[in-house]
This record gives structure tokens, sequence and C-alpha cells, in this order.
């Protein structure tokens, strides 16, 4: 990847995600956690859905630890995976008030202790809440820093390093919710938009079907 066409694609991204906003609902530090761990393998509008339930039902931390698991796993079924999910909720409530002061913590250690906590979920929280600069590896970001030729390499660690290499870390957290936008409207898993594409001329054709 040149220079070049690394700016033209910050530039494009610019032009079309001009200030990108994370689009899962949430308005509490740590309804943003578990958002982001619901949404694993889903939509985030698919966990919005269900955390406006969820989380008007159990409206304080303290509520949410002490719901009964039977009824967060009603609530999240629509979302798939809900057993082992409805578990986290449970356990990340519970760690944030025992373990963390009922506040989210701040670094990578703290948060993937928890259960569910991966690293991608951790690197959002970490730039969404507290503006550290943090490039989480989604499964849109795979498959566009692939297509755009910005890695070789379907790791997902192996992905944010290289990101990270290639973008100044001032960018990071705004390039992640771009990549995650660009992937989600335009550079599609299926049928991507490209005839009106502007970074169609080094794109990897190879990898459009991914
Ligand atoms: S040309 Fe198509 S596949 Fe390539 S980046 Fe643009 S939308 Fe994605």
């Amino acid at each position: 990847m040149t220079k070049k066409n690394t700016l033209k694609i910050e530039e494009y991204l610019d032009f079309l995600f001009k200030n990108p906003k994370c689009e899962l609902n949430y308005s509490k530090d740590y309804e943003l956690l578990i958002a982001v761990m619901l949404s694993a393998q889903t939509t985030d509008k698919g966990v919005n859905k269900v955390t406006k339930v969820l989380f008007s039902k159990y409206d304080t931390l303290e509520k949410l630890s002490k719901a009964p698991l039977n009824d967060i796993k009603q609530i999240i079924k629509p979302i798939g995976n809900y057993n082992k999910k409805a578990l986290n909720v449970k356990n990340i409530s519970k760690d944030l008030i025992e373990r963390f002061n009922s506040k989210v913590p701040r670094t990578h250690l703290e948060l993937e202790s928890m259960s569910g906590v991966g690293r991608k979920t951790a690197n959002v929280v970490l730039g969404e809440l507290y503006d550290i600069p943090s490039l989480a590896v989604d499964t849109h970001v795979i498959r566009v820093s692939n297509r755009l030729r910005l890695v070789n390499s379907s790791n997902p660690l192996e992905i944010e390093n290289k990101l990270k290499k290639i973008f100044k870390k001032e960018n990071w957290n705004k390039l992640h919710k771009q990549l995650v936008l660009f992937g989600r409207y335009k550079c599609k898993a299926i049928k991507p938009d490209c005839s009106d594409c502007k970074l169609e001329d080094f794109c990897n054709k190879d990898y459009i079907k991914k």
C-alpha cells in the first residue's frame, strides 16, 4: 500500500463519514460494555432492540446484576447465543460492582478479565468511553482492510497491529468507526457498491466475494 493510496482511503472515508458514530445505543458506561459484548455475531440494530427492553426493565447496574437469568435470556433471545450472553450480562454486572467500584475499567487487562469481553470489545469500549486510541477489528474491518490491500491477513490481532502502523494514532478511533460504517453500508460482504466507489482502482478483486 502506497502512502498516496493510504491518503486516498482516509480522504474518502472522511468524505463519506465525516463524524462517524458508534451505532450501539447506550446512556451509561456499563450499558456500552454490555451492548458491545452482546453485539458479537449479530447486528447493532438487533442489539439496540433488545437492550432497549433490558436497560429500561433493569435500569441500574445493581438491578441488572440481580435480574433473573431466565428473564435476561428471554429478553435477549432474538440476537442468538442468548444462554451464554445472558450469563455474561450477569457476570459483567456483578464484576463491575464487586471488583471495579461500579465503573467500567480503563485497561485491556481489567476489561478482558470479565466474562465475554475480548480484545475487540475492550478496544471499542476504550475508544468510545475514554477516547484512548484503539483500533477494534471486527468482521467489517477484516473484510474492508483486505479488500483495500491495507493488510493481507484474517488474524484480527495482526490486522490491528498493521493498521496501527499505517495510520496515525490520533486517527485510530475515528478510523475504526469509519471502516465499520464503510463495510456496513458500502463495501458490504455481499454485493458491495463498487460502481460508486472511489477506491476501486486499487481494490483487491480476489477478496471481493469474501
Ligand atoms: S471497490 Fe467495492 S469492494 Fe472495493 S473498496 Fe470499493 S466497495 Fe469495497
